[in-house]
């Protein structure tokens, strides 16, 4: 039984009112949709999977300076956030054409695009999610040119410091969305912070040596094998070790021969 009120319930997660104002609780499903939800099944612990591998993503970001909504994990399928007011904007940066990329201009999949290339479609479920320019966002007030230039550097430094990080455990970044919010603090100053998640759900990523595709493609297009592919970007990532041993109940080395345990 969940008491707490609910705010939002999306197509993968739900957001509930968190333990103080400002903060919110965001919950990890295990619905998988694609195409507008038209197509939907239940997968037993992807929810846990993106909640690790999104947490360590987060933290990893905020390491380097990129301000995120995350404040920490507080259980296997969820995280407490800062409350913001999400930009109706989900941003995509892309790498390597796939996808709708791929289709829409006629471009082989797989082929590495000259650079980084920032796209923004307006959040809008009835609408499809159409994709908008930077004119029809400031005219109809998502986002102020100022917010807008943020928002791609933010989303480009995002990029830069994920393909090292996936690289880094041999996957190729080919896309993936991302969504950003308001957050205000003190003396009303607001700051633009990355919110959402990064997860295998909303990222593009492709094993270097097999090219393989370790992400939510594996539902789209019914390749199978989806829990066994972000398991292992869990595992690569080092998140999969379950339930870490709490301090204190397990062996405790005893000192010999009057020496101190180092
Ligand atoms: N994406 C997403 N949510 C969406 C649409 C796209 O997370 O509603 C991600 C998708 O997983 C991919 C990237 O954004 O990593 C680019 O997606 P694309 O525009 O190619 O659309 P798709 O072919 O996935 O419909």
């Amino acid at each position: 039984m969940n008491r707490r009120r609910r705010i939002y319930e999306g197509k993968a997660k739900v957001l509930y009112e968190g333990p103080e104002p400002g903060t919110l609780i965001q919950h990890f499903k295990d619905d998988a949709t694609a195409f507008n939800a038209k197509k939907h099944a239940l997968i037993d612990g992807k929810g846990v999977l993106n909640n690790r591998i999104s947490e360590y993503i987060f933290q990893r970001l905020g390491e380097i300076g990129v301000p995120t909504h995350f404040i920490k994990r507080l259980n296997m399928r969820e995280q407490l956030i800062r409350e913001v007011e999400i930009i109706p904007l989900e941003v995509v940066v892309r790498n390597v054409a796939a996808g709708s990329l791929a289709s829409r201009l006629g471009l082989d999949e797989g082929s590495a695009l000259p650079r980084s290339i920032v796209e923004f479609y307006y959040k809008n479920d009835k609408l499809n999610d159409p994709m908008v320019s930077e004119e029809h966002i400031t005219a109809f007030g998502w986002a102020t040119p100022a917010e807008i230039d943020e928002v791609m550097q933010m989303a480009l430094r995002v990029n830069d410091f994920l393909v090292g990080l996936f690289l880094g455990i041999g996957i190729r970044l080919v896309d993936f969305k991302v969504e950003f919010g308001r957050l205000w603090e003190q003396n009303d100053n607001m700051r633009i912070v990355l919110a959402d998640e990064i997860s295998p759900d909303c990222c593009r990523l492709w094993d270097v040596s097999s090219g393989d595709k370790m992400d939510k493609d594996r539902f789209r297009q019914d390749l199978g094998g989806l829990i066994e592919a972000y398991q292992e970007v869990a595992r690569r990532l080092g998140v999969l070790t379950e339930n870490p041993r709490p301090k204190g109940s397990g062996p405790v080395l005893v000192s010999t021969n009057g020496m101190k345990p180092n």
